[in-house]
């Protein structure tokens, strides 16, 4: 081999590793990794038949969780890329366009270069909001926000409540605006909640949307208290917790059927403490457990006269965010399959870590005195066979869908 061609082959070596840089940065940029400078691991970059170009396409697609246009390319060794796959796996919009094709060391290399902007449907998207407006309360105005989600673009407002002058040291200086000496007549603008009305929350590292079900709540304690409650618009995976390419990492309901300490409950309160402002303390004892199902394939028409219950005695618990009863189930039977929508359509939250949701009432079983004993049966929402029924304490296969309550003042 000649010193001519010599310099032909290491210049076209250089332009194999050129285009293998550039579809590591194209990469780095959809996997939001900053390494993008390091162009440590090139494996994997080519692929060289109709099965590894697939994977790296699904890869590479599946990691696309908005809906703007991206960019990737495909080096084909001894054989030519195709991005047909995605059309055929994905709602998606893509380009292909051949950039390049050379020999070197006795291969060819065909680089394309892939366009890409996933489509989303906002009954099936499972929402990624994001704060686009907002307009701040303060101690005497109602203020507001607006979330969008980065995906189907569905729009949702928040109204945030005026908070009220607050004076704790008594030195009549609000501690909130620094207004002095206030009169009694400066009341905050008031917010009623209203059926439908929507509030956002950051539970587990997401934000979340819940809707207002019912406008006169109030949990058995205090009965002259009015509040509004509020449930999730979708239900929370058993494996929330579980980092992308990490090892699995489950929750199931707890050891036993005790709500109060649960495994749910605590990682309720774990995850709730940026969200729970203006979140109303809820009595959520459970006072009576019960055995039975209702009737699979009922959806919202379940009856709940199949079930039977039994007092089990006083329990002292509060909390902000909650799972439902089962009687706040069966009282909201219109809403348990319904999910940010006006018809029953379960099928958008069901996946192998939400075939259902936890509530927070035991199924009933007693010793042989007769007495209650809590077990390994605790009720759930059915999302696949429609029905309320218990499920076992360890399933991996339910997740949860929280509720809050709100103060109408
Ligand atoms: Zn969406
Ligand atoms: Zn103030």
């Amino acid at each position: 081999m000649g010193a001519e061609e010599d310099t032909v082959m290491l210049a076209l070596r250089k332009r194999l590793e050129r285009w293998k840089q550039r579809a590591w940065e194209a990469e780095c940029t959809i996997f939001g990794r900053e390494d993008a400078a390091v162009s440590g691991s090139h494996t994997g970059l080519t692929v060289q038949n109709q099965s590894e170009n697939d994977a790296r396409i699904r890869n590479l697609v599946s990691a696309i969780g908005d809906a703007a246009w991206h960019e990737f390319y495909l080096i084909g060794q001894d054989f030519t890329p195709s991005a047909k796959t995605i059309g055929v796996e994905y709602d998606a919009v893509y380009s292909e366009v051949e950039e390049d094709s050379f020999s070197v060391d006795g291969k060819e290399y065909i680089i394309t270069r892939i366009r890409v902007r996933r489509n989303w449907d906002d009954r099936t998207c499972t929402h990624q909001w994001s704060q686009w407006e907002w307009e701040e309360n303060d101690c005497l105005k109602n203020g507001r926000a607006v979330y969008v989600c980065g995906r189907c673009q569905k729009e949702k407002i928040e109204r945030l409540p005026a908070l009220g002058h607050l004076d704790e040291n008594g030195d009549q200086i609000c501690d909130r605006c620094g207004s002095v000496d206030w009169s009694e007549s400066e009341m905050p603008e008031k917010v009623i909640w209203k059926e439908g009305d929507v509030q956002l929350r950051e539970v587990g590292g997401e934000i979340l949307s819940f809707t207002c079900i019912d406008d006169d709540y109030h949990d058995w304690q205090n009965e002259h208290r009015k509040a509004a409650l509020f449930l999730c618009d979708r239900v929370i995976r058993a494996d929330v917790d579980t980092a992308p390419g990490k090892k699995m990492n489950i929750f199931s309901f707890g050891k036993d059927n005790n709500y109060k300490t649960s495994q749910v409950r605590a990682w309720l309160q774990k995850n709730s403490q940026n969200s729970s402002f203006c979140l109303e303390p809820i009595h959520t004892g459970i006072q009576t457990a019960y055995m039975g199902s209702t009737a699979a394939g009922a959806f919202s028409q379940t009856s709940g006269r199949e079930l039977a219950r039994q007092d089990i005695g006083f329990q002292l618990m509060n909390d902000q965010l909650f799972c439902l009863s089962l009687e706040e189930a069966l009282a909201y039977r219109e809403y348990l399959w319904r999910f940010d929508s006006g018809d029953d359509n379960p099928q958008s939250q069901v996946s192998a870590y939400s075939q259902g949701y936890y509530l927070r009432t035991p199924f009933y079983l007693q010793d042989e005195n007769g007495k209650f004993i809590y077990n390994q049966q605790i009720y759930g929402v059915d999302l696949v066979n429609g029905c309320l029924r218990p499920v076992r304490t360890d399933s991996e296969t339910y997740g949860v869908r929280p509720a809050f309550a709100l103060s109408q003042m």
